[in-house]
């Protein structure tokens, strides 16, 4: 918690690999006593309406958000866009190119699995039938229907993470691309889990000083299962780079126990935290 209030910047729905609906996930946050949410689908702002309509409804505070799927260098990033104008045009056509990057990915990840021996044009099929963007777990999940896999966790491991076979790199538009689009939309944008990506102290800080020259504003400092010194090491950087925090769970699913809605540790008070021009 923050301030006393329960906010949760980062969740996702059903419109891109969450498991609930925008309204099922908004009932959700309301029986967690969730005080203001974003809903951030990995390129995607199809739930937003939905999610909006539902949170004025319970009295949440809503937060109009995305997750964009960005690179640096050769790496992945992601980045999250909050308070941003859904109808944004320049926004609204980055996405459509964006869905279509996935798709594209998704129909070479399954031609590479054919080549492994495995059904690629079933597995494709069972993705394309399922709502919302094609990710990664959406395949993982299909390999679980299918009896190829145990678990989701198990199709990264074996086929789909990075350096295994199935991986096709995703050519993402750079990070300050990225940025520009979520300024346009009016938009603050917030580096999500820079734990996560497996840099060295002085890749951080390069990939730090390019997003805020970008005009990156925050980064996630609480992050989902963030371990607490990742929590401190967040906080030191936001603060040298003039960065303010945000904090979200990277909620999924309610069967991925350990990772609830809401429920964050709260932002070291050095840090300034991303919602406080920007609440209503
Ligand atoms: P994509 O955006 O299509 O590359 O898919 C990435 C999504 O897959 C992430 O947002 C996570 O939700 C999920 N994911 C990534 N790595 C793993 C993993 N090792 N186990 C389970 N889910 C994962
Ligand atoms: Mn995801
Ligand atoms: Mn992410
Ligand atoms: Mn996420």
């Amino acid at each position: 918690m923050s301030a006393g209030l329960n906010i949760d910047l980062h969740t996702h729905s059903s419109c891109s690999d969450g498991s609930l609906k925008p309204a099922e996930l908004v009932a959700r946050a309301a029986a967690a006593h969730i005080d203001v949410l974003a809903l951030t689908d990995h390129d995607t702002t199809a739930g937003l309406d939905d999610a909006r309509r539902c949170a004025a409804e319970a009295g949440i505070e809503f937060v109009a958000g995305v997750e964009i799927s960005a690179s640096w260098r050769a790496q992945s990033v992601h980045v999250l866009g909050l308070w941003l104008d859904p109808d944004s045009p320049q926004l609204r056509s980055a996405l459509l190119r964006q869905a279509e990057q996935r798709a594209q990915r998704m129909r070479k990840i399954c031609g590479r699995l054919t080549t492994m021996q495995l059904p690629g044009d079933q597995l494709l099929a069972d993705v394309e039938a399922q709502p919302g963007v094609p990710t990664r777990t959406h395949l993982a999940q299909a390999l679980v229907t299918r009896g190829i896999v145990r678990c989701r966790q198990d199709a990264f491991r074996k086929f789909l993470g990075r350096g295994r076979a199935a991986h096709v790199a995703a050519e993402w538009p750079a990070i300050e691309v990225v940025v520009g689009w979520i300024m346009a939309a009016g938009g603050v944008a917030s580096l999500a889990h820079p734990a996560r990506y497996g840099l060295s102290g002085g890749a951080c800080r390069r990939l730090l000083t390019d997003f805020a020259a970008a005009g990156g504003g925050a980064i996630e400092v609480v992050s989902g299962g963030n371990a607490s010194n990742h929590i401190e090491t967040s906080a030191q950087l936001a603060v040298k780079f003039g960065f303010s925090g945000s904090v979200g769970s990277d909620f999924h699913d309610p069967q991925l126990i350990w990772n609830p809605l809401g429920r964050l540790a709260k932002l070291p008070d050095r840090v300034t935290p991303v919602w406080r021009d920007r609440r209503q």
